[in-house]
């Protein structure tokens, strides 16, 4: 058996659900009980805690040795216009004109 919430405006306790909405039968309030849930699109960070999208530029904040070669990204290397991606790393981007995949905590907004 679901439990009903308590009508959000008045808190009455007599709310039933018309297989739609909840609905509160003393105030009329009507509502749905997906609001909550409706949102879980990923949101990317930067290291200070900003969020990053797509087109943005960032700046390195440590020096990064990329994986499987010899090359290291400075300290203060600037990517432009990255593409955010759900992977083990979380931002695609280009960086004299090569591909990088970065973590977006080692990353901050410039
Ligand atoms: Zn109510």
């Amino acid at each position: 058996m679901e439990q009903m919430p308590n009508c959000p405006k008045c808190h009455s306790e007599y709310v039933y659900h018309d297989s739609i909405n909840f609905v509160c039968p003393d105030c009329s309030h009507e509502w749905s009980g997906n609001d909550v849930v409706e949102n879980d699109e990923k949101v990317v960070k930067d290291s200070n805690g900003n969020i990053l999208q797509d087109g943005d530029a960032v700046i390195l904040i440590k020096d990064l040795k990329v994986k499987g070669s010899s090359i290291v990204l400075k300290k203060g290397t600037k990517a432009k216009n990255i593409r955010l991606v759900d992977a083990d790393h979380d931002v695609d981007c280009k960086i004299d004109g090569q591909s990088f995949s970065l973590k977006s905590e080692f990353l901050k907004k410039a």
